[in-house]
């Protein structure tokens, strides 16, 4: 197994892919890295998982601002709730 790293031309595809999806500079050329998902089902999967998380963490830095206004809110009236109760007291 120790030989696996020169020998798993997957190695090196895993990082370009990882650059691909999270549109960074690669470490082979497009065209290299197209043509050895056209051939590994291993790497176009990686690449597929890549791309579908990526796209849940865009979904979600995209969502942050009103859903934190939302409990942003929801926190301010509680504090305003509890400023009158202790007022009132
Ligand atoms: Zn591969």
């Amino acid at each position: 197994m120790k030989n696996s790293n020169s020998k798993n031309p997957c190695k090196k595809y895993e990082l370009a892919i990882t650059s691909y999806v999270l549109e960074q500079k690669m470490n082979i050329s497009k065209g290299k890295l197209n043509a050895h998902l056209s051939t590994c089902q291993k790497c176009s999967r990686d690449l597929q998982e890549w791309q579908k998380s990526v796209s849940v963490l865009r979904a979600e830095a995209h969502d942050v601002k009103p859903k934190s206004k939302k409990i942003r809110t929801g926190l301010l009236s509680q504090i305003k709730r509890k400023r009158t109760t202790a007022d009132t007291k």
